[in-house]
């Protein structure tokens, strides 16, 4: 693989760019694999990434219905944080943060991680306290917040309205070393890195059945024919339980739409993210100039990957008394993803019914910002076959046992 380095750019200047190899090769499937990974989103590339660093096991296939990166990777506002409540939350979001301040160099592929702070509103009596309880147990699992006052507030954000009539702003929690990543190039440079070892990543190849032996995966059908390998882990985000059903279990998940936004790009007007809980809406302004504005889930099930009317209206609508200016923007375009929701709002990653096959799912509304964490953690799981400390509190044994991480109110998204 060639090294991209501002050496590499001027070469290649003088050969009119025509030398650079394409970043991940474009794979048939072999016959058998070690372990294949059906998903190529963030998680499952990541997976794929970390099983090959840290245990040194690339014999592995990433099989994916689609194109890499389509899924909900693709489609997400791109948010990092981990200023969660609950300490198992905590530890793997903060491992994912930190991972991706250094993912750039480790992967030589720029991800554009912009460590430029989030803030996360205060606009009720009930939110102040609970915010102050999430920062106090925030400094006690070693992630960096702070309370700020609405004067503070407004001498960093002067465009928005501390006094909205409604939705007062009464204070706000404040993760400097929160931010945004650009989304494509998180899935682009584990691709890029795994195939450079020899690890297969097959598009458009659906998984649409498996084959079992006693209790065990012997072989995964695909539309590319049948593939045997000694471990499976499937990595399908809003597919999930489709999946699970068709290795004979049942998931407690649900998959709904969830919505995003951006408007035509603008002058510089805000330079971090914003989060308002209780109305239900955040923001923040691409490298391009466009306000990325990010809304709520569909209050039904579905499998629908597209925008709808209601959700813009009710978005914009619950941000414009913080920040009127949004009520002269025109909208570019808006989109949507499925997202696997669990009960407890906390992800899954875990052995599953099936001996040789491994679960990571249930990221819901917020597992963008996770992608470098779970892989670390699923490639462990996966490799040893037993949860390391970051996996073990998310496996499935929870819903039996009643031992549920809530974080249902973490998220500026109602669900
Ligand atoms: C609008 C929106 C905004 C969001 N904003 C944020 C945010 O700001 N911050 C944040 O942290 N998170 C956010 N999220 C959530 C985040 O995007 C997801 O949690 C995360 O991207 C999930 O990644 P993944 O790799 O698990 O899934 P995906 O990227 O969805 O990848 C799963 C892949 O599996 C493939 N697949 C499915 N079934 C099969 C099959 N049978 N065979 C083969 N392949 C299959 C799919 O095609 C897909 O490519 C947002 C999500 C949406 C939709």
């Amino acid at each position: 693989m060639k090294k991209y380095s501002a050496f590499s750019l001027v070469k290649e200047s003088f050969n009119n760019h025509l030398g650079w190899e394409k970043a991940w090769k474009k794979s048939n499937p072999k016959k058998n694999y070690k372990i294949i990974i059906v998903g190529a989103g963030g998680h499952g590339l990541a997976t794929a990434y970390y099983l090959g660093k840290n245990f040194g096991i690339k014999d592995v296939a990433v099989l994916e219905k689609g194109w890499l990166g389509g899924g909900n990777t693709g489609r997400n506002t791109t948010i990092i944080r981990s200023n969660y409540l609950q300490e198992e939350s905590a530890a793997i979001y903060e491992k994912s943060r930190l991972l991706y301040e250094t993912l750039s160099q480790e992967l030589n592929y720029n991800v554009m991680f912009s460590p430029r702070g989030v803030m996360m509103l205060c606009q009720t009596e009930h939110e102040l306290r609970a915010m102050k309880r999430t920062c106090h147990a925030n400094r006690i699992y070693g992630v960096d917040t702070i309370m700020i006052s609405p004067a503070r507030m407004k001498e960093m954000i002067p465009i928005i309205n501390i006094k909205g009539p409604r939705y007062p702003i009464l204070g706000g929690l404040w993760q400097p070393r929160g931010g945004t990543a650009r989304h494509d190039a998180v899935a682009w440079g584990y691709a890029r890195a795994i195939s450079s070892w020899g690890v297969d990543i097959i598009e458009n190849c659906e998984v649409i059945g498996i084959k079992k032996n006693k209790n065990k995966i012997s072989s995964v059908q695909t539309t590319k024919g049948d593939i045997s390998c000694e471990k499976m882990c499937f990595v399908v985000a809003g597919n999930s339980s489709v999946m699970a059903e068709l290795c004979g279990f049942r998931l407690p998940v649900e998959s709904v739409a969830l919505q995003a936004l951006v408007s035509e790009p603008i002058k510089p007007v805000m330079n971090c993210v914003v989060m308002a809980n209780t109305v239900h809406g955040y923001m923040s302004q691409s490298d391009k100039g466009e306000m990325v504005i990010g809304g709520g889930a569909d209050g039904y099930n579905n499998y629908s990957q597209r925008g709808s009317f209601q959700h813009i209206e009710e978005t914009v609508r619950a941000l414009i008394e913080t920040f009127p200016f949004i009520s002269r923007l025109r909208q570019l375009r808006q989109w949507g993803g499925i997202v696997d929701m669990t009960g407890d709002r906390s992800p899954i990653i875990s052995k599953t019914p099936v001996d040789n096959i491994y679960l990571n799912c249930g990221w819901g509304t917020g597992g963008f910002k996770a992608i470098p964490g779970s892989g670390w953690a699923t490639a462990e799981l996966v490799a040893k076959g037993e949860p390391g400390e970051l996996a073990a509190p998310f496996s499935l044994e929870r819903f039996k046992e009643g031992r549920m991480i809530d974080e249902s109110v973490a998220a500026a998204v109602a669900h």
